[in-house]
Formats: structure tokens, C-alpha cells, sequence
């Protein structure tokens, strides 16, 4: 067997007075949990991101619990407790919208032959399921990085570090545990994860950590595409959108993800196809700090719009019916695009609609005008136009225009666009001015 699963090390103890996790912090409900498992005589803590993120006086997105108690168990603790997942079953206890999980110890096996029945490994080492239970530092051993592997142990407040997590979380270094390339290869995702927890955290990667990304970047082609489009939300839509991108890229990430866009960002001599997705991830990032609502459909609208807007610039003046080509090239993208990440069609249909619009904003005249201000894409559609504005790719002047035309009052905007109301003395009217 490898160290992985077998050390059991004494932890390192960190006592209440040397750490800075309050009871006044963690959620009612997760303390509840606790003390519940707890009084039944069971382990109970606090692990993964919460007490990470306590530790370093953020809040928390959410609250999970580590147990020796088995799942069957936790359920019958709580009435408010559903067991889900089919290999590792997972309890989840329901507070309202609250949802404390309460996962049991597990350990990590490793196909070498000695696991037997309990290889979880596929051949290129990717792990398939790590469903075996284990004890508490076997937990540790498994979870991603140290300053995610701390346990908060709700009995006497301490914080029990079995794998130099502490150290790191004051030093700020965001370190795998084990061997980073073997951990790489029992799952990708994890390289997607260190660029996230990195920017997040402001976290410098171990050098460990951080080499083998690049050439093992490739790796992620093995992940099922529903899982990276989770993946990509959290990466881009938690606020740090920017950062994150400028981070993956530099690791050779986002080219797995993204390839055709990668490809354009690769080529592009001007910098316009940067700017753009900069832009937009920017204001994205704008938005969540803001409390404003995003929505992943013009989140992909912006990541893939460079492999169309080059298609678009290629073509030129040539392009007769510029919508027309953006509909077939949205159609080659995204075929290619669903092999590596998946978007649902929730998000994939308005995606495509917020790029039809954008030549229909460069007719200022006529009804049409007028009645692209009521389409319900318009917003989402206005708001790319300003950012191609932005980069270079539309008229600084039409973005002003359409702005001008949104701020005015109706009988205003029908003269901006010269549309008339259909009358007959109106129709007689124009047909004379046509003559004259
Ligand atoms: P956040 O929720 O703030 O994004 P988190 O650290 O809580 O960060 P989760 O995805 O909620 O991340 O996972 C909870 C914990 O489960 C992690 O802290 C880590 O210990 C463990 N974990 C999650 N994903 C993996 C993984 N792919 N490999 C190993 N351990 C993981
Ligand atoms: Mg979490």
C-alpha cells in the first residue's frame, strides 16, 4: 500500500487560543449537526472549505461535516436527512435552504494490486470512486489541498491538521497533498480547482503543485463534459471571473477548456479577442460584487464569441447576411465546444440569440430598430454590443446611438429611427417625398 492510505501519523493539535475559528461564525445549523453526532457519541467536525475559509476570517459559501458515524446513522440522528449519491452515499441534513453535509470518513485505495477489490484506479490512474470508509486521517490524506484538509473538532474547539495545513494557510501557500502528479491523475479536476483556490485565496502555488499542470493540462479531456461546465461556473461566475481566466491560461488550462477560443487568443496580433473576453469577465466579475444577477448563457456568449467574431472579420464586407453566418458558425463552435464542456440548452439557446442580435444593431433605420428594444434578449444583447464596443469591434458611435435611443421618449425615437406609424396618409406622405 502507498504512504497515502496507510501512515497514521500523530496530528498536529491546534488549540482554541491558536487558531482564529468562533463558534460565532459557523451556521446554526452546522452547529447543531455537530453537537448532535457529537452528543450520540460520534466524531464530529468541521472540514474542507468552511473551516478554511473561517481560519482566514472569510465567510464560508457552505458548511461541511465529517463523521465516523456511518450514513445509515447520521439518518436516523436526524429526521430532516436524506442520503444521497448510489456509490458514496452522502447524508444531507435540510435546514429550510440550508443543507449541512455530513459526509463518513473515507480512505483513498490505490490500484496496485494490493487494494484487490477495492481498486477504485482506471488504468491511466484516474480515480473512480474513493468509496471505501476510513478513519480520520485516511480522510485527510484523500481531500485536495492541506488548508482544505483541517478538521475543526466541535468536542473541545481545536483544529486537527494532519497534513501541515495550518502551516500553509498562515504562509499562504495552496499545496496538493501526496504526489502532485499522481494526484493530478486520479483527477484532473484538481488542476482546475489549484487555479481557483490560487486566485480565490490570493494563494501562491507550492512549486510541487504548480509543475506538472502544464503538460498534464491535457488530462482534463477525460473528465465527463456535465462535470466541467460545473467546473466552469464556479470558475467564472464566483467573482474573480478575471483573474481565474489570466491563471489558466498561463498554466495552459483554459486551451483545454476553450480550445477554438484559445486558438483565436493564440493568433490574435491586435489584441482585440483579449480585450473582449477581458471586458466581459471583468464586468462580470463587476456584477457578482455588485449583487446584480449573471447568467451563464452570456457568460459562454462572451467565452465563445472570439472563434465567430474572427469568422466575422474574415469574411469582411463579403458578408452579405452576417446573421446567417453567424448562425452556422455558432453551430460548427458549439458542436465542438459540447465535446469538452457541456451547456445546457437553457443557456446554450439564449447564448445564440444575444449573438444573432449583434448585426441587427447595426440598422439604426426603421421599424426593426424600434422593435429590437423590445425583444426580451435585448439587454443581454445591448450589453455584449457595448462590450465588442469596447474592444474595438463595434462603432464606439452605435453603442452611444443605441444608448441615446434606450434614454428617449417614444415620439423620439421614432424620429431616430425614422420609422412612422403605419397609416394611409403617412404612406401617401412618404411616397411623395420618394418622388420628389
Ligand atoms: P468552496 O466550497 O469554497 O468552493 P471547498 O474547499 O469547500 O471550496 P468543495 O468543492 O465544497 O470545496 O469540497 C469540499 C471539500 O471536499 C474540499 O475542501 C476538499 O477537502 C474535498 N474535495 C472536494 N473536491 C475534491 C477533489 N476533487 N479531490 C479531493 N478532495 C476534494
Ligand atoms: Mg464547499
Amino acid at each position: 500500500m502507498t504512504e497515502l492510505a496507510t501512515i497514521h501519523p500523530e496530528p498536529n493539535i491546534i488549540p482554541r487560543s491558536g487558531h482564529g475559528i468562533s463558534r460565532a461564525n459557523i451556521s446554526p445549523n452546522a452547529l447543531k449537526v455537530l453537537y448532535r453526532l457529537n452528543n450520540a457519541g460520534y466524531a464530529a467536525y468541521l472540514v474542507g472549505g468552511g473551516v478554511r475559509d473561517l481560519s482566514l476570517g472569510r465567510e464560508p459559501k457552505d458548511f461541511d461535516v465529517a463523521t465516523d458515524a456511518r450514513p445509515e446513522e447520521v439518518k436516523r440522528l436526524f429526521r430532516n436527512c436524506r442520503l444521497i449519491g448510489r456509490r458514496f452515499r452522502l447524508a444531507h441534513v435540510y435546514f429550510g435552504c440550508e443543507i449541512i453535509e455530513v459526509a463518513t470518513f473515507r480512505a483513498l485505495h490505490e490500484a496496485d494490486g494490493e487494494a484487490g477489490d477495492n481498486a477504485r484506479v482506471l488504468q491511466d490512474g484516474r480515480l473512480l470512486s474513493d468509496n471505501v470508509f476510513g478513519s480520520i486521517d485516511e480522510d485527510a490524506r484523500r481531500r485536495d489541498f492541506t488548508v482544505n484538509a483541517l478538521y475543526y473538532r466541535i468536542g473541545d474547539f481545536t483544529l486537527v491538521d494532519y497534513v501541515g495545513g495550518m502551516a500553509d494557510l498562515q504562509h499562504g501557500v495552496l499545496r496538493l497533498i501526496g504526489d502532485a502528479e499522481v494526484r493530478y491523475r486520479e483527477d484532473p479536476v484538481r488542476m482546475l480547482r489549484a487555479a481557483r483556490f490560487a486566485v480565490k485565496l490570493g494563494f501562491r502555488m507550492h512549486a510541487e503543485t504548480a509543475g506538472p499542470i502544464p503538460r498534464m493540462a491535457h488530462l482534463l479531456s477525460h473528465i465527463p463534459a456535465a462535470r466541467l461546465f460545473e467546473e466552469v461556473l464556479k470558475l467564472f461566475l464566483t467573482g474573480m471571473g478575471l483573474q481565474v481566466f489570466e491563471c489558466l491560461r498561463h498554466y495552459g488550462l483554459f486551451g483545454c477548456l476553450f480550445p477554438d477560443t484559445e486558438e483565436v487568443l493564440a493568433q490574435d496580433e491586435l489584441g482585440s479577442a483579449l480585450t473582449f473576453l477581458s471586458r466581459a469577465l471583468a464586468n462580470t466579475d463587476g456584477r457578482i460584487a455588485e449583487g446584480k444577477p449573471v447568467t451563464p448563457a452570456f457568460l459562454f456568449a462572451a467565452l465563445l464569441w472570439p472563434p465567430i467574431s474572427r469568422r466575422l472579420a474574415n469574411l469582411g464586407q463579403n458578408t452579405a447576411e452576417p446573421i446567417q453566418v453567424i448562425h452556422e458558425t455558432a453551430g460548427e463552435v458549439l458542436e465542438r465546444q459540447l465535446r469538452t464542456v457541456t451547456i445546457p440548452k437553457r443557456f446554450s439557446i439564449p447564448m445564440r440569440e444575444i449573438w444573432s442580435l449583434q448585426p441587427r444593431f447595426e440598422r439604426r433605420t426603421g421599424k426593426r430598430a424600434l422593435r429590437l428594444l423590445s425583444h426580451p434578449r435585448f439587454r443581454a444583447a445591448y450589453d455584449f454590443m457595448l462590450l465588442r464596443a469596447e474592444a474595438g469591434e463595434a462603432e464606439a458611435e452605435l453603442a452611444h446611438w443605441w444608448k441615446e435611443l434606450q434614454l428617449s421618449a417614444v415620439a423620439q425615437r421614432v424620429e431616430m429611427t425614422g420609422s412612422r406609424r403605419r397609416s394611409g396618409r403617412r404612406r401617401h406622405r412618404r411616397k411623395r417625398n420618394d418622388t420628389a
